[in-house]
């Protein structure tokens, strides 16, 4: 008992504690890698790897995960493969593998703004999508669809800055910052968007 006691201080702060055990999974889903040319399926891989590398500044990088990843994507794919969580089927599968039935789909097509209030969620998901062509429109709120379709509880939420998605950068690694930015620094929105700009 005496031991215990000794050692209690040295715990983290509980706020802290628990929010680190239940650190949410950031999926970058590849619904739509077949609508990429091979130049753009190269640099989905790129932000992917550019995405484990912000999250490992944070935390161990098996939070990322990659849905919907072919053995293309696995040929291609130059970063710490086997330190990432890779996942061949559907998103809402893996969600319900890992009991999460409800998520956050950043989509800048959204009516809502992401706000502290989403941080709740069980998983996070990026559209592993790269404009170059102009082929891909709207093509993120059709992983939400087919998300709900399959009884997943999506809430839509669009990054802004001043109130306006125009300025936000879009690349998948970038998001991913924003978000890291606001959850673990506390960061307002504006200042997460300058610093990925
Ligand atoms: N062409 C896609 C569309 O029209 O839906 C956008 C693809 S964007 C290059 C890649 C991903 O970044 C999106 O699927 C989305 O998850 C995220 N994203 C980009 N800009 C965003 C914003 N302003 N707010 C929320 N998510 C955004």
């Amino acid at each position: 008992l005496c031991m215990m006691e000794k050692f209690e201080p040295v715990l983290m702060p509980e706020e802290l504690r628990s929010k680190l055990l239940e650190w949410p999974y950031f999926i970058i889903d590849l619904y739509h890698w077949n609508k990429h040319t091979q130049k753009e399926k190269g640099k989905v891989c790129l932000q992917v790897s550019q995405s484990y590398g912000l999250l490992r500044d944070y935390f161990t990088g098996r939070e990322l995960a990659v849905t919907w990843a072919n053995d293309e994507f696995e040929r291609m794919f130059k970063g710490p493969i086997d330190r990432i969580t890779l996942y061949a089927g559907p998103t809402a599968e893996f969600l319900r593998e890992n009991d999460i039935d409800e998520v956050v789909l950043l989509d800048p097509w959204a009516e809502e703004v992401l706000s502290e209030k989403d941080f709740d969620v069980g998983a996070f998901i990026i559209g592993g999508i790269v404009d170059t062509g102009g082929n891909k429109k709207k093509t993120t709120p059709k992983i939400g669809e087919e998300l709900e379709k399959a009884g997943i509880k999506v809430r839509r939420r669009k990054i802004v800055l001043k109130g306006d998605v125009v300025g936000v950068p879009d690349r998948i690694n970038r998001i991913l910052g924003i978000i890291l930015k606001m959850m673990v620094e506390g960061k307002s929105m504006d200042e997460a968007v300058y610093e990925f700009q």
